[in-house]
């Protein structure tokens, strides 16, 4: 038997050299009986040297007992195939694709096994990436958040070479005049497969649903030139087409979609193309949303009655970026190192967008007057203070801005207006602004008319406050003037002397002129407080107010015995006041005190008048030792027309309070735990 076996290898030899593949026979004991050329190649193992030997020593790499259980396997079977590892002569390993065969005996018996051999090593590192590939593709095929489809596109492609057949060139006109090919096309397109996103997209209940039918149902009439597109793209050999269209779902919904064919490389003359679906229906709906809040913001626009202005800032902004360059921080500092910066400012904006109540405010005749005009051609000289605090603001990216000032028409006429500046980031992100003028001609001549009014009545209530202190002012003036009237006697007396005492008359006459003088100031001073002068305001030091009012009251204070107490701090900040208004109003907070203290009958009146800094503003202060404020006046006391008295006019708190809010202050009452009603208000400091 090994002789029929061996000569039967020995007829074998020579063809298998020929073979790529490495043949190896084996006898049953595994005992090498043939080697071929290629064998020595992959194992690197000479013939003459590996004849003869145990064949699973030299090539062992693969475990025994698997080997084992292998060649059972092939014992029973005759055949096995599969991938082993081996060994070569110098150690590497191998991975070989191996066949095994029984080889038998003219009786039927196995004889040796025959092997045919493979290095797949190098090959598999290729079809194990592939492997990789193809699954991250399912993967990826399936955990898109695209819709795909892997489409049958074969009898398509056939229909179009029927058509080349048929000579048709002009593809296009083709499809155009022949609808129903697309049509026909259309139902040719066979779904090989889809991902779950598709079975969501096109509202289907599983994969299965889809898989194996056309597309027809996906494509409605009016989407089916985009098909045709694709069709054309194929024939043009485009490698993909991505076009937006509508689909149709199963559940009978139109989507707004981006449709997406492509033909991988090397595909166009297969039958498979791979077609993605982006659903679009957010972004085209969020499109419509944004063109109907433009269309509102649009409406809005026009109909306010606010003069709306869109000013384009794509300069200012180049502007203001050359400055950061620049390293430009404190803008304010900036403005002063630079003051033609704010011209280069104002230059650098123009008018967009207007709306009606702005050709109404500026006397235009249409918006086109006012569209592209330079911003600086509104703003007058005396209003650029302003225009530099909204280029602060603007360069602080403040998104807001609003003061009143005056602005120039067309015709170069002044209009009192609210400017507001709207710098919301959205505006911003489109290089606008948006720049509100109201009119406010006639509100700054109604405020002006009520502060003529308030003055009017502060005149009036000061001279009704005079009216008070009558006695106290007779009384004041009369001093003086009977001091003169006795001096002048006393001085005629020193004169007719037959030796005139010189000496003497030069001092009762320096004492007339004295009192003269303060009879002169104390007229003086009770004609400002009668005088109706406009509101006039300086800087003044705040206790100076408070000890000229204090000499108003001096006869009162002494007539009534109260018992004054200044605590007036040093070193105050002046403040910017109009002088006899707020004297105006200590005199009839004093007077107010004294009033009540005598009406509650007050055993020992007392006043105590004090300023101090509080929070960076003036406060001062005025205590009685009166009755206090009953509870339920307090809300009303500085209303108009409340009193408590017979003969009040209730006029007094209102007006000082009037004149406090119009120097930017607030003023209060409150009581005093100890008994009493304290006043307070406060002033800001002059800057
Ligand atoms: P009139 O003095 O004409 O009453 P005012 O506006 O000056 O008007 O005062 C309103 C009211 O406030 C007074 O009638 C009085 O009831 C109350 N009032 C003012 N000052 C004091 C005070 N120091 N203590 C208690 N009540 C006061």
């Amino acid at each position: 038997m090994p002789e029929a076996k061996g000569s039967e290898v020995d007829l074998l030899g020579p063809l298998v050299d020929g073979l790529a593949e490495s043949v190896i026979v084996r006898d049953l004991g595994g005992r090498i009986l043939l080697w071929n050329k290629a064998s020595e190649a992959l194992y690197g193992f000479a013939r003459d040297a590996i004849l003869g030997r145990p064949f699973h020593d030299c090539l062992e790499g693969s475990h025994p007992s698997a080997l084992v259980r292998l060649e059972r396997h092939l014992l029973e079977q005759g055949h096995w195939e599969g991938e082993l590892k081996r060994s070569t002569a110098s150690g590497e390993e191998r991975l070989v694709e191996v066949r095994w065969t029984l080889l038998r005996g003219p009786d039927g018996q196995p004889v040796s096994i025959i092997e045919y051999g493979r290095d797949i090593t190098r090959l598999s590192d290729i079809e194990v990436e592939s492997r990789l590939q193809a699954h991250r593709y399912r993967n990826l095929f399936q955990a898109m958040a695209a819709s795909f489809w892997e489409l049958d596109f074969s009898r398509v492609r056939k229909m179009l070479g029927q058509l080349v057949h048929a000579g048709v060139e002009d593809f296009r006109a083709y499809f155009e005049a022949h609808p129903e090919f697309i049509d026909a096309a259309v139902a040719e397109t066979r779904v090989v497969d889809v991902n779950d996103k598709t079975v969501m997209l096109f509202g289907a209940n599983s994969r299965e649903d889809l898989i194996g039918g056309t597309v027809s149902a996906f494509w409605p009439p009016e989407s089916r030139h985009i098909y045709a597109e694709s069709l054309l793209a194929s024939v043009n050999r485009l490698p993909a087409l991505s076009r937006e269209t509508r689909l149709s779902t199963l559940d009978g919904r139109m989507l707004d979609a981006l449709f997406t064919v492509c033909w991988p490389s090397g595909h166009h003359g297969r039958g498979t193309v791979l077609v993605g679906v982006i659903d679009l229906s957010d972004r085209v709906a969020a499109e419509q949303e944004v063109r109907a809040s433009e269309l509102r913001y649009r409406n809005l626009f026009q109909a306010m009655s606010t003069a709306l202005f869109q000013i384009d800032t794509t300069r200012q902004r180049q502007l203001f970026a050359q400055l950061a360059t620049r390293g430009v921080e404190d803008i304010a500092a900036h403005l002063e190192s630079d003051p033609g910066f704010l011209n280069a400012y104002l230059d650098a904006m123009s008018v967009g967008e207007v709306n009606e109540a702005a050709v109404r405010i500026m006397g235009a005749k249409d918006r086109r007057e006012l569209i592209g005009q330079p911003v600086s051609r509104f703003w007058p000289p005396s209003s650029l203070p302003v225009v530099r605090r909204s280029l602060v603001s603007s360069f602080r990216q403040h998104v807001t801005f609003e003061q009143e000032t005056v602005n120039y028409r067309l015709d170069g006429t002044e209009i009192n207006t609210l400017f507001t500046v709207n710098a919301s980031p959205e505006l911003r992100e489109r290089n606008m602004v948006l720049v509100g003028l109201t009119d406010i001609t006639e509100r700054v001549a109604a405020q002006k008319a009520l502060r003529q009014l308030q003055s009017e009545f502060a005149h009036a209530s000061r001279l009704s406050m005079l009216g008070e202190l009558t006695a106290s002012i007779a009384h004041e003036v009369n001093q003086p003037l009977a001091a003169i009237s006795t001096n002048g006697a006393a001085g005629a007396r020193w004169l007719s002397r037959p030796q005139p005492d010189l000496d003497e008359v030069r001092t009762i006459h320096a004492n007339m002129v004295s009192d003269a003088k303060r009879a002169a100031d104390i007229i003086a001073r009770i004609r400002a407080m009668a005088s109706n002068k406009a509101a006039e305001r300086q800087r003044l030091p705040p206790n100076q107010v408070v000890e000229e009012a204090v000499r108003f009251l001096h006869h009162e204070l002494m007539a009534h015995e109260v018992d004054l107490h200044l605590a007036l701090t040093g070193g105050l900040p002046d403040i910017e006041a109009d002088r006899v208004q707020l004297q105006q109003t200590i005199v009839n907070l004093a007077l107010n005190a004294m009033q009540e203290m005598k009406r509650a009958h007050c055993p020992r009146p007392r006043l105590g008048l004090s300023t101090l800094a509080d929070n960076g503003e003036l406060r001062f202060a005025i205590e009685d030792s009166g009755p206090g404020i009953p509870p339920e006046h307090h809300d009303r006391l500085f209303e108009s027309f409340f009193t408590t008295k017979e003969s009040g006019l209730g006029m007094g708190l209102s007006i000082c309070r009037n004149i406090i809010e119009a120097h930017g202050g607030r003023i209060w009452a409150e009581n005093i735990p100890s008994g009493g009603a304290r006043f307070l208000f406060t002033l800001p400091f002059a800057r």
